[in-house]
């Protein structure tokens, strides 16, 4: 019996919110495209998270949970409780066995909040591809393009994915009679269902190549590394996702996208927030006193700023349109530069001299 609590790492009195933000971490964590990634665990989140954050999976899973484990040894395996008709989980179901059953498209509309993603996949769409990238603070005031090198399937060209050697014709497949799918009606305690799987032989086609294609063997895909240009427009923040439709996996019914997650670095001497950007500026307690025009760096390069006479330690100037660049519109924030005044620590003889004359003075 698995034990979804442990495979999330989380208590049984976990919160909706909390079991959702365990399984985006971990999911993420194992994610198969990604360094250190684990498709076995990936796919148990996947598991464990498809029962445990749908309310009414997770009371079912509560309260008759350990019953599921009479089924037999393969526990949950291959086994797509999105067919159960009694759980209304309204129509789509996996690919293949069980290894092919997770469709990663869907795992990631749940990542980026993608309700609104109008995926119109079938299940037999490629995956999603997701990567990183890490930009300095410059490069996202500016936008990049970068070209990278994504290893990944394509459609095979010489069969145009259809897996048949060019010229050759296609039978219909016979386990499933040319549907791609294969039916079986179960009855269990919890009401009788009907499980419908797409059928192994023919992957869902419904017909078979007579001839398999020579170059990707029958599979209407091979693998190639494609170099893709990536586009990132200027004022991205930290933890935006840039989309490339099509650019992710070849599968049956067309390309998966691509997503890149885009991580912006802590910047050694600007403070982002939003379009503004905040920075220190150190000066002289003479400056101070007497004012003085002083260079500060922003992400437009340096610029110079009048410093008032008799400016206080911490006071804020704000240099109008020289902070961050605003996504999409193209406009710039603004900076804010904290005065910081240095006091002298040690005074030569002469400034002691001169600093004992400005108290004669009354200063
Ligand atoms: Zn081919
Ligand atoms: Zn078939």
């Amino acid at each position: 019996m698995k034990d979804y609590y442990q495979i999330l790492r989380i208590p049984r009195s976990a919160s909706k919110e909390e079991i959702k933000q365990a399984y985006r971490k971990l999911a993420h964590q194992y994610h198969p495209d990604k360094k250190g990634g684990d498709e076995q665990k990936f796919k148990e989140i996947n598991e464990a998270y498809q029962v445990l954050g749908d309310e009414r999976k997770k009371a079912h899973y509560d309260q008759f949970g350990s019953a599921f484990d009479s089924r037999g040894s393969d526990g949950f395996q291959g086994f797509d409780f999105r067919n159960f008709s009694g759980f209304g989980a309204g129509g789509f179901s996996a690919s293949g066995g069980p290894a092919e059953g997770w469709d990663f498209g869907d795992i990631f509309s749940e990542f980026f909040g993608g309700g609104a993603k109008t995926s119109t996949k079938t299940r037999q769409s490629g995956a999603d591809i997701e990567i990183d990238i890490i930009l300095s603070l410059e490069e996202a005031f500016s936008g990049i393009e970068r070209e990278i090198a994504l290893r990944k399937y394509i459609q095979c060209p010489r069969c145009a994915g259809k897996k048949n050697e060019p010229g050759s014709s296609f039978s219909d497949c016979a386990r499933c009679k040319g549907t791609g799918e294969i039916r079986r009606e179960q009855r269990t305690f919890l009401g009788s269902f009907t499980q419908v799987t797409t059928c192994a032989h023919c992957e869902g086609a419904g017909k078979i190549a007579q001839t398999k294609c020579k170059q990707c063997g029958g599979a209407g895909r091979i693998q190639e590394t494609e170099k893709i240009l990536i586009k990132v427009p200027r004022g991205i923040e930290n933890g935006q996702i840039v989309e490339l439709k099509g650019k992710g996996e070849a599968g049956e019914g067309g390309y998966g996208n691509l997503y890149i997650e885009v991580h912006v670095r802590e910047h050694t001497q600007f403070r982002r927030k939003g379009a503004d950007i905040y920075s220190e500026r150190e000066i002289s307690l003479t400056q101070a006193v007497l004012g003085d025009t002083v260079g500060v760096l922003t992400l437009s390069g340096n610029v110079e700023v009048q410093i008032p006479a008799g400016i206080k330690h911490g006071e804020m100037i704000k240099l109008e349109g020289k902070g961050m660049a605003r996504l999409g519109t193209g406009g710039l924030g603004d900076q804010y530069v904290q005065v910081m005044i240095k006091m002298p620590k040690r005074l030569s003889r002469k400034a002691t001299e001169l600093f004992e004359e400005l108290k004669r003075e009354g200063l």
